[in-house]
């Protein structure tokens, strides 16, 4: 786990715009993961924040890697947005509010 300062946006306009419009990324971002690195902004690593960037690691782990993951992920996040996304409803799902 690595607290950063934020976590920026793709350089890249469309990617930027897409990330934005889906709700992946933005202002309000507080974490991301990817496979079992967990990036949490400096100032937000609570219990939940934590617990439910963990429940990602076991998502990336059930779907077999980054790169099997990741897709369902974006498709999920593209199609119904990222709060309804069932892969974020499991994580909010699977969040602790105590360590
Ligand atoms: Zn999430």
């Amino acid at each position: 786990m690595k607290l950063v300062g934020q976590i920026r946006l793709p350089t890249d306009p469309i990617l930027q715009q897409a990330a934005i419009q889906t709700g992946l990324l933005g202002p309000e971002t507080v974490g991301l993961t990817l496979g079992h690195s967990i990036f949490i902004t400096q100032g937000n690593l609570t219990p939940r924040v934590l617990s439910h960037e963990c429940r990602h690691v076991y998502q990336y782990e059930l779907g077999g890697s980054i790169a099997a993951f990741l897709p369902v992920y974006l498709q999920q996040i593209a199609s119904v947005c990222y709060y309804d996304a069932p892969l974020e409803q499991d994580a909010r799902a699977n969040e602790r509010d105590t360590a």
